[in-house]
């Protein structure tokens, strides 16, 4: 084993990032859709927190809050025990929807990035040092295309290499693997937990998966359904790292957390459909008036 030089995620670490009842919302006055209803969240540094919960229900929105992006209407948001700063580099983000710059290649996309960041570098070395991240994320041999001729998952790729060669204290990662097909998913899953253990970064990473969750978190935090989600109760990962794939499919604490979170999630859906029926309007039981009488 490797020691750690960081400090790793624990009881004393510090608070990186938190929301205190924070409340979000799109709209103004009564045509306003809480999205986020005083939620409460803490992740603390060098932690790995996976937030699980059904599509639409603020996920994208939550990450959006903890980059920065989006202000809470009430309640606050915080960095470091601090208000949280506009969007800066030290948070980096891997949005659902790529956001690549259609007019540079997988090359010119990264570079970017690193151009600005990384000035100590010579030109060599940040040749090389870009190629490290495309080499990493499988799309060697696609450095010269643009992302129009990519496929979803090899955008999604390139994506998650750019935001990677940034380097950010904090990974802010939504549905990052989402789009990908199973084989390359498990190899970006295996990915992004090692550079995690090598260099330890707090990361929040959106999944719609229970499985990816328990394999690469510390800590999973469902996202109760919307409007008005809450974050609800959380999963402790106490399985031990490194996490073997082959294996962790018979392991019997993983097994016990899959079940729970899966059976928690479909509470979660029945209770808010429940919710729903019951906010339905009762009619009346008329009957039609007798006009020929
Ligand atoms: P998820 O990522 O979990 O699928 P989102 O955070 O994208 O969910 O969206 C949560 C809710 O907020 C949805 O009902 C969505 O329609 C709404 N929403 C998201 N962004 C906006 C916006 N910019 N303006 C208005 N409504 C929005
Ligand atoms: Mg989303």
């Amino acid at each position: 084993m490797i020691a750690n030089t960081k400090m790793t995620s624990g009881e004393d670490a510090p608070v990186m990032l938190e929301l205190k009842d924070a409340t979000v919302a799109f709209g103004m006055g009564s045509d306003a859709y809480v999205v986020l209803d005083q939620a409460n969240l803490q992740v603390k540094e060098n932690e790995f927190v996976a937030v699980i919960g059904y599509s639409g229900s603020g996920k994208s929105t939550l990450i959006s809050t903890l980059a920065g992006l989006i202000t809470p209407v009430s309640g606050a948001v915080q960095y470091r025990g601090k208000p949280m700063p506009p969007p800066g580099p030290d948070r980096g983000i891997v949005f659902q929807n790529y956001s690549l710059l259609p007019w540079l290649t997988v090359v010119g996309n990264i570079d970017l990035a690193v151009k600005r960041l990384r000035r100590d570098l010579t030109r060599s070395a940040r040749r090389d040092y870009v190629q490290k991240y495309i080499d990493m994320v499988n799309l060697t041999g696609s450095e010269k295309k643009y992302p129009s001729e990519l496929s979803g998952g090899m955008r999604q790729r390139l994506s998650l290499a750019r935001t990677l060669s940034m380097q950010p204290e904090v990974l802010l990662l939504d549905e990052p693997l989402s789009a990908l097909d199973a084989l390359t998913r498990s190899v970006l899953q295996d990915e992004i937990i090692r550079l995690w253990e090598e260099d330890r970064r707090t990361v929040v990473m959106v999944t719609n998966d229970v499985d990816e969750a328990v394999l690469m978190a510390d800590r999973i935090v469902p996202l109760t359904p919307g409007p008005g989600a809450k974050l609800g109760r959380e999963f402790e990962v106490t399985l031990s790292r490194p996490r073997d794939r082959t294996t962790l499919n018979f392991d019997p604490e993983f097994k016990h957390l899959r079940n729970e979170a899966t059976r928690y999630m479909l509470q979660l859906s029945a209770d808010s459909k429940t919710r729903r029926e019951t906010r339905r309007f009762t009619l009346p039981d008329l009957e039609p008036a007798n006009l020929s009488g």
